[in-house]
C-alpha cells in the first residue's frame, strides 16, 4: 500500500520511470503518447531536451542554493532580462515564484500592496470570472471559479466578486454577433466595478485562455481590448493569467498578443522551464515596480526558493529554445494542423458539441445532445471513461469535468509538447477517438 497522499488515489497510476521526447514509460515498459504534456502544458518540450539537461546538470554542479534575499545570482538575472525582452509592453520586472498558484498570489498581493503605498488602502477588491482557474491556494482558489475544488473552503476564501466567463459556445445568444457577445460579458465587468464602488476595487484577474475548468477556451475578438477599456477608465489593475496559455502555447509567445492587450501583471509557470524544474513568475509593469520600491521598499510577498538558480538555469535553456528560429511558426502549423485533425474526427461527431483553442491548446467539449446542447448527466461520469479509456490505449490526456453557473459539461483538453509532429497528432486524434467512442 502506497503511503503517498496521493491527489486522487483511487485513479489506478502507472508508474512513470522514463521519458522520450513525447512519450512516456512505465515500470512495465508500456509507453504512453504525451497528449497533455506532462500535466497541463509543463513539457513543452518533451522529456529528453538535452540542452536543458546540461544547463540543469552545469548549474547544479556550482552551489546548490543562495536566498534571493542575499544573493542575486546569474541565472535569475539573465532570465529576468529573458523575459522583459520581449514582454508584452511595459512589463519591465519579474518576481519569481515555484508554482503558478503563487505567482497568482504574488500578482494579487503586489496589486494590493501598490494601492496601499500610493495612499489607498481602500482599494481592496478583486472581481474574477465564474469558470476560472488560477490555482489551488486560497488566494488563487479565491480569485478562481472552480466549484468543485472551493466547495470545501468556501467559508474561508476571500470575498471576490464573479463576472461572466468568455465562453462562446454556452454564452452567446443567437441574436448576438460575436462581437455583441464578446462586449456585453467585458461590460459585466463595468457594472461589476460600478456595484461595487470604483474606488474599492484593486484587479481584474482572467485566464487569455481558459484551460482548465471549461477546457481550453479563447476569448471572442475584442473582449479583452474592451475589458482593458473598462480596467484604465476605472484604475483598476488587470492580471492575466498565462499560466497554462503563455510562453508559446499559443503560437506567440504571450497569448495576450493576440488579442492586442497588454495587462499590468502576467503570471507564468507551466512554460517557463517546461517541467525540467519548478518555477513560476510574476512580471509587472515599472509603476508597481517604482511604487513598493519607493514606498516601503520592500514587497512583502515571497518565498524561500523565489528565483532558485537551478531552476533559472533550466527555464533560460527552455527559452532559448522556444525563441529559437522557426520554434513557434512549428506550434502555429502544428495547432493548425491539429485543429483541423479534430474537425475531421469529430465535426459530425454525434457527441461533440464543440470544438476549440487556440495554437496547441485545444478543447473538445461532448454533450449528450447536439442540438440542444444538453451535456450528460454528472453521474455518467464520461470524463473518467474517457481518461481511463485513453489511458489504457496509451495516450496520456485531460477529460474534465467543467461548472459553469450551475451547468456540469465534459471537456477534453488537447496540449501535447510543442515538439508534437504531424505523425504524432493522427495518433493522439486517433486514440482519443477511439477513448471517446468507447465511453459515449
Ligand atoms: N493558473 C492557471 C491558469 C492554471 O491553469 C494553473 C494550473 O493548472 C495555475 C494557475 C496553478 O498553477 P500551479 O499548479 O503550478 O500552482
Amino acid at each position: 500500500m502506497s503511503s503517498v497522499f496521493h491527489r486522487i488515489p483511487k485513479r489506478n497510476l502507472p508508474v512513470a520511470v522514463k521519458g522520450e521526447g513525447m512519450y512516456i514509460i512505465d515500470k512495465d515498459g508500456k509507453r504512453y503518447i504525451d497528449g497533455y504534456a506532462g500535466g497541463a502544458c509543463v513539457s513543452c518540450l518533451g522529456h529528453s531536451e538535452e540542452s536543458v539537461i546540461e544547463a540543469v546538470r552545469e548549474q547544479i554542479g556550482k552551489f546548490a542554493f543562495f536566498h534571493s534575499a542575499m544573493f542575486t545570482s546569474e541565472p535569475l538575472e539573465e532570465l529576468a532580462s529573458i523575459l522583459t525582452t520581449d514582454a508584452p509592453e511595459g512589463l519591465t520586472r519579474v518576481f519569481f515564484t515555484n508554482s503558478g498558484s503563487e505567482a497568482v498570489e504574488s500578482a494579487v498581493m503586489m496589486a494590493r500592496q501598490y494601492f496601499v503605498e500610493i495612499g489607498q488602502p481602500q482599494r481592496k477588491k478583486v472581481i474574477g470570472r465564474r469558470s476560472s482557474y488560477h490555482g489551488a491556494n486560497l488566494t488563487a482558489l479565491s480569485v478562481g471559479h472552480q466549484l468543485s475544488r472551493r466547495a470545501p473552503f468556501e467559508d474561508i476564501l476571500a470575498n471576490v466578486f464573479h463576472i461572466s466567463p468568455c465562453y462562446e459556445y454556452r454564452g452567446r445568444q443567437e441574436s448576438e454577433t460575436v462581437e455583441q457577445y464578446g462586449l456585453r460579458v467585458a461590460n459585466e465587468l463595468e457594472q461589476a466595478i460600478l456595484g461595487l464602488g470604483p474606488n474599492t476595487v484593486m484587479a481584474f484577474i482572467a485566464e487569455t485562455v481558459t484551460g482548465t475548468t471549461n477546457g481550453a477556451t479563447p476569448p471572442v475578438p475584442g473582449y479583452f481590448k474592451r475589458v482593458k477599456e473598462i480596467c484604465d477608465k476605472y484604475g483598476v489593475l488587470l492580471i492575466l493569467d498565462e499560466v497554462f496559455c503563455g510562453l508559446g502555447r499559443t503560437g506567440t509567445l504571450h497569448a495576450c498578443e493576440q488579442d492586442g492587450v497588454a495587462p499590468d501583471f502576467l503570471t507564468f509557470a507551466k512554460g517557463i522551464a517546461a517541467g525540467y524544474q519548478p518555477i513560476g513568475a510574476t512580471m509587472v509593469n515599472e509603476k508597481i515596480y517604482q511604487a513598493i520600491v519607493s514606498g516601503s521598499g520592500t514587497f512583502k510577498g515571497g518565498y524561500t526558493y523565489s528565483g532558485h538558480a537551478t531552476a533559472c538555469a533550466a527555464a533560460i535553456a527552455v527559452q532559448k529554445v522556444l525563441r529559437g528560429p522557426g520554434f513557434l511558426d512549428h506550434v502555429k502549423t502544428t495547432g493548425n494542423l491539429l485543429s483541423a485533425r479534430l474537425n475531421e474526427r469529430f465535426g459530425q461527431h454525434p457527441h461533440v458539441g464543440d470544438i476549440r483553442g487556440r495554437g496547441m491548446l485545444m478543447t473538445v467539449e461532448l454533450v449528450e445532445d447536439r442540438s440542444t446542447k444538453a451535456p450528460f448527466a454528472a453521474s455518467q461520469d464520461l470524463s473518467s471513461k474517457i481518461y481511463q479509456n485513453a489511458q489504457a490505449r496509451g495516450l496520456i490526456t485531460h477529460a474534465l469535468t467543467g461548472t459553469i453557473d450551475g451547468y456540469v459539461g465534459d471537456h477534453v483538453v488537447i496540449c501535447p509538447p510543442l515538439i508534437v509532429t504531424s505523425e504524432n497528432i493522427d495518433t493522439i486524434v486517433e486514440l482519443l477517438g477511439e477513448a471517446i467512442d468507447a465511453a459515449v
